[in-house]
């Protein structure tokens, strides 16, 4: 059987290079579920990675010089031979305003619907046009590379992910055509695409449809996002469009818009549930909050929320919870240190009201926990709180429910506005914006009768299981014409 070679294009590479103390050059591995699920048929198939390594390297810096993965390393990317990853270097400053200027300043919010914390800047976005050439010229290299690899049959795909690189696939296209490269081409988007409205604001949103058009298929979380970007290429670029088939005509190409939801690596996270020790060691009920410290989780609305609860249902005071685990983000940028502010602010007025001697409400961790650890607060919690504004999908609420191998079980609460509030439709709906509702959902899932508990999680539990993110994988690839064996998938 054929096997296609798959060429991964994303800002970051599935490890990131250290300089160890006597300058030898190491990989430190992600952990991720998707570079979990992507990296085997990356190996399997003699593909490459494209990629930036996570630290400036020196301007001659030559990929051979890559290491390969230590003997000890158990991780997915460990077979990834140093011959399947091509760097992309880039001088550090242009690096700034692409990634923190453009990416994070101006997309970031953007995509998530926060026009009013959208910075638009023309030099953040000329740096965004010159990064997104550069891992095209990189990713051509690498579509040279692989059609001289013998033994590889098939057009190879060419798989760009994420919000740094919308430009890419048009500039791939081009430079590859000149060369007459055979290829495929895809793109994934891990965040929201926003309505016509709002993503019409961006002064050079043409630009990003005409770059995500170059593509043969383009692929979303869930349907709205498809039916936004079909939108937006009749409006803004007025392309023939197919809503029911989800088709967009561009440059005498038909491009295939595809829902795609990711999924969790659901079996890994039982595992880890099953042997996890115990972390929360008190007698009452918590209620869990992952996320990472970004003001498109809600985090503040939340606490809102669990103050107006404490105070419509005091009956709750002194046995239960609430424990939020605030993960360190973009810490160098001052919006973040903000809210970093008014959480700390936030948790210390809500614990000074109503904290007694023996109990407060509210347990804040602002730091990283491991997987394991992880594991055990999703499996020991009553309740999760997954409350997003904007989220393209939401892993935690996911990783959750694979979790809960207690009985009887907890109960999940997720946002609407996430992609996991559409897909997970047992799950108890919030509106992180309507705090007396949200305290009335909060009060709903602690006093929700056993059978009730035990049926939603049973389905939501099955559901993951079965769309997980190896089924995504296969999803992606079959969406591209090409099966992949199930060898091939999973590590
Ligand atoms: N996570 C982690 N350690 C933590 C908190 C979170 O490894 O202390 C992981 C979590 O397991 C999940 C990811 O971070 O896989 C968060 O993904 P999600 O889609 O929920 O949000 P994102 O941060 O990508 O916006």
């Amino acid at each position: 059987p054929s096997k296609r070679s798959l060429i991964v294009v994303s800002n970051r590479l599935p490890f990131v290079l250290k300089k160890a103390a006597d300058g030898r050059m190491t990989r430190l591995a992600s952990a991720g579920g998707l570079v979990t699920a992507v990296a085997p048929v990356v190996i399997k198939g003699k593909g490459l990675w494209v990629g930036w390594p996570g630290l400036h390297l020196p301007k001659d810096f030559n990929d051979a010089n890559i290491p390969e993965s230590d003997p000890s390393d158990q991780s997915p990317t460990a077979g990834l031979k140093s011959e399947q990853v091509v760097t992309v270097n880039c001088d550090p400053d242009l690096f700034e305003m692409y990634y923190n200027g453009c990416c994070n300043g101006t997309h970031w919010p953007l995509f998530h619907s926060m026009p009013g914390r959208t910075i638009f800047s023309a030099d953040h976005w000329r740096a965004y046009v010159k990064v997104n050439k550069l891992f095209a010229e990189k990713t051509v290299d690498a579509l040279e590379r692989c059609s001289q690899n013998k033994g590889n049959n098939g057009v190879p795909i060419v798989w760009i992910h994420d919000y740094h690189l919308m430009l890419c696939a048009n500039y791939i296209r081009e430079l590859a055509e000149e060369k007459n490269i055979e290829f495929q081409l895809a793109f994934f988007l891990h965040i929201p695409f926003p309505p016509w409205d709002i993503f019409r604001l961006f002064p050079w949103s043409d630009e990003i449809l005409q770059g995500m058009l170059g593509c043969d298929m383009v692929g979303f979380h869930i349907r709205d996002y498809c039916l936004n970007f079909v939108d937006c290429c009749q409006r803004n670029l007025g392309c023939r469009v197919d809503r029911k088939n989800l088709l967009v005509e561009h440059g005498g190409r038909s491009v295939r818009v595809r829902p795609l939801p990711i999924g969790i690596p659901f079996d890994r996270f039982v595992e880890l549930a099953t042997k996890a020790k115990k972390v929360i060691k008190t007698k009452h009920k918590v209620i869990l909050g992952v996320d990472r410290l970004d003001y498109t989780k809600g985090l503040v609305n939340r606490l809102k929320a669990f103050e107006v609860f404490l105070e419509r249902h005091p009956e709750h005071i002194g046995t239960v919870s609430f424990l939020q685990i605030a993960v360190p983000s973009r810490t160098d940028v001052l919006e973040y240190q903000q809210l970093k502010e008014e959480m700390d602010q936030l948790v210390g007025r809500i614990n000074g009201r109503f904290s007694t001697a023996i109990w407060s409400p509210i347990r804040y961790i602002f730091g990283c926990v491991g997987q394991s650890e992880l594991a055990a607060y999703y499996r020991d919690a009553a309740v999760a709180l997954v409350t997003p504004l904007r989220d393209g999908m939401n892993l935690v609420a996911k990783e959750f429910v694979a979790c809960q191998i207690n009985e009887p079980p907890g109960v999940l609460i997720v946002s609407p506005f996430a992609g996991a509030g559409e897909t997970m439709h047992e799950a108890l709906l919030c509106n992180p914006y309507e705090l007396d509702a949200a305290a009335e959902v909060i009060n709903r899932a602690l006093t929700m009768p056993v059978d009730e508990r035990t049926l939603r999680m049973s389905r939501l539990r099955r559901r993951e299981k079965e769309h997980d993110v190896d089924h995504w994988m296969r999803s992606f690839m079959k969406a591209m014409g090409s099966d992949v064996e199930e060898d091939d998938i999973g590590t």
